[in-house]
């Protein structure tokens, strides 16, 4: 990879996401070429959360574009845990049904550890169970959340090789931080994991090779905090408003930070495309093991 010092090499996940769609689309084709059951996933959604009712519809429209068969359930906000269960307990045993997705964030009346526990393991394409999560922790193969899936997808694509790396991860969520540190360590990459109690944070992370950050909080990263020569990825996805328009940007300052690194992911079209991607991986892989 070559660039100059105020060109970096732009990280595009949109390209990414693209490969990966079609190469499973390739997949289900000869699946169907074969008179053979296709894939399906279940997307479950409690409430009517607006970013939700989006996500759903997204998803939903990325099954039919690939052809896997989908299926959503929208349920009313006031729906009940136990109601929840029977309907997870109903989909663990649909043959048609390979991968289980519960939208998040759920109601405040549903405790979402009680609903991720219920999910069958081998159709858990969130990746979020704790026997998936255990696996990860183990270097075992299992189903692994999607974003941080996405995130070494990106690396992978753009061959950047994670070995002995020094990577620092800014956020240690259960969704993209932890799982994502476990993903680059089992890359051979030195992995440290920051948060919002971290001291002297720009201290550590303006010594990585790889800086990922995944805290939801806008332009927060500037040019400060990153290393000269730096791979950057941005999972955040913040909604500011800038003369009255709303506009979607990272948590790094790609304007302040772009001249110095080698590479990053821009926000619109860093890792935002790619977590679809993967959820359409996962359940490909889930009905692989499954068949
Ligand atoms: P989260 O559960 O709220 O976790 C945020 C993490 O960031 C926490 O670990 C928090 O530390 C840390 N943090 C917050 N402020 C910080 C600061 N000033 N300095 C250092 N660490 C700080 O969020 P999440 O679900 O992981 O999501 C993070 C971002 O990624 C959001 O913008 C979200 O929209 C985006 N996201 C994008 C995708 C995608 O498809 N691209 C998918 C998922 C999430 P503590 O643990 O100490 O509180």
């Amino acid at each position: 990879m070559t660039k100059t010092s105020t060109t970096p090499l732009i990280l595009s996940g949109i390209t990414v996401a693209e490969n990966v769609r079609k190469n499973i689309k390739l997949e289900v084709d000869e699946i169907r070429s074969k008179e053979q059951r296709l894939p399906g996933l279940a997307v479950v959604l409690v409430g009517e959360n607006p970013a939700s009712l989006i996500y759903v519809k997204n998803k939903e429209k990325a099954c039919i574009n690939i052809g896997i068969h989908s299926e959503v359930y929208q349920l009313p906000t006031n729906t009940s845990e136990s109601e929840l269960i029977k309907l997870i307990q109903t989909l663990n045993i649909n043959e048609k049904i390979d991968g289980i997705l519960i939208q998040l964030p759920l109601p405040i009346h549903i405790k979402v550890e009680n609903i991720i526990k219920e999910i069958d393991p081998n159709k858990d394409v969130d990746g979020l169970h704790p026997t998936n999560l255990g696996k990860l922790l183990s270097g075992q193969d299992c189903l692994k959340p999607c974003t941080p899936l996405g995130v070494i997808e990106i690396l992978k694509y753009y061959s950047i090789n994670l070995n002995s790396m020094s990577s620092v991860i800014v956020g240690r969520s259960t969704l993209v931080g932890k799982p994502l540190g476990m993903m680059l360590l089992n890359e051979n990459a030195t992995v440290t994991i920051t948060h919002s109690k971290t001291e002297n944070i720009e201290e550590i992370t303006s010594c990585a090779d790889l800086l990922i950050s995944a805290i939801g909080k806008p332009n927060l990263i500037k040019r400060t905090w990153v290393k000269k020569g730096a791979i950057v990825i941005d999972v955040g996805i913040n909604r500011i408003t800038e003369n009255d328009k709303t506009k979607l940007c990272g948590d790094i300052d790609f304007e302040d930070v772009k001249s110095i690194c080698h590479a990053i992911t821009p926000v619109p079209g860093g890792v935002g495309p790619m977590t679809i991607a993967m959820l359409m991986s996962n359940t490909l892989k889930a009905y692989k093991k499954q068949r």
